[in-house]
């Protein structure tokens, strides 16, 4: 049986429930994080639980715990569920309140830790590449609600993920207010043309992956010139390459968008490198 950590508590799951008055529940009013277990090592914990810090502070949620006191939670949670490899949701949401949205009316904020199985794409699609299409859904504007802020709100996304469910395909790219590429439902986005490594900067209107700056460093270590720039459609069409990184994702190919085939049509060598390197860093 799965232990959850409720607010200090590790409970099972048919007892770790929530109230409806939860503004996380009525408004989405949280942030959260999704963290990878690799060989019962948790993958860039501190990172992942910085950008969680970062994304309440954003949204001016208090967290009653230290980043240290956060970090050992998480591990004690992965701890009591004996996983190896796994997937950790960690919830931070603003707690119970009345009917109204004013979060003054709020008491404690709702720390959850789940730890679960992982659920990747199926292998052939990594080793084929997968086929995406490019939203007609935006991704939020940054001055509404920024894409760097990863809040229990995944609407927008959810809207665009509809749309690739729809075309059949596993993701689809959202291009921000401005008409450029951002990122895709829950993954950011590389592109690679002429040996140089591409993706859209901070700016563009994106959460800022963790498994994309871990990408970028291991690029980076491999004398590849890596560069944070504004993509349009146009650029992923005649793009060599094209991948996805994210921490259910990993690193996985895309070699189809809107129809048109991406380079050779095949995983490309930058991408099956960046791949490889990858897996030998979390160790697998
Ligand atoms: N963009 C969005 C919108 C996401 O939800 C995610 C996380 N699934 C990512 C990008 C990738 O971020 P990370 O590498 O930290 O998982």
């Amino acid at each position: 049986m799965s232990k959850i950590y409720m607010n200090g508590k590790l409970v099972e799951k048919a007892d770790a429930v929530i109230s409806v008055y939860d503004h996380g529940f009525l408004y989405g009013d949280g942030i959260f994080e999704g963290i990878r277990i690799y060989n019962s090592v948790v993958f860039k914990l501190h990172e992942h639980v910085v950008r969680l810090y970062e994304s309440a502070k954003s949204i001016d949620l208090t967290i009653p715990l230290s980043i240290d006191e956060m970090c050992k939670a998480v591990k004690d949670t992965v701890q009591a569920n004996a996983k190896k490899d796994g997937y950790i949701r960690l919830i931070v949401s603003r707690g119970v309140g009345n009917l109204g949205l004013d979060p003054r009316k709020t008491t404690n904020p709702q720390i959850i830790i789940i730890v679960d199985d992982i659920s990747i794409y199926p292998e052939e699609m990594y080793e084929k590449g997968m086929e995406i299409i490019t939203a007609a859904t935006i991704r939020n504007i940054p001055n509404a609600l920024n894409p760097r802020i990863k809040s229990l709100n995944y609407l927008n996304n959810i809207l665009a993920k509809l749309e690739a469910n729809r075309a059949g395909v596993p993701e689809a790219i959202m291009l921000n207010h401005l008409g450029e590429v951002a990122e895709c439902t829950a993954d950011n986005i590389f592109l690679v043309k002429n040996g140089v490594l591409k993706t859209p900067a901070p700016q563009c209107g994106i959460l800022e992956g963790i498994t994309r700056n871990t990408v970028m460093d291991l690029a980076r270590a491999e004398k590849i010139t890596v560069q944070e720039v504004v993509i349009t459609r146009h650029d992923v069409f005649i793009a060599d390459e094209c991948f996805l990184t994210g921490t259910a994702a990993e690193v996985i190919s895309v070699v189809k968008c809107d129809g048109r085939k991406i380079g050779d049509g095949v995983p490309g060598e930058m991408t099956k490198l960046l791949r490889a390197r990858f897996r030998k860093f979390v160790g697998i």
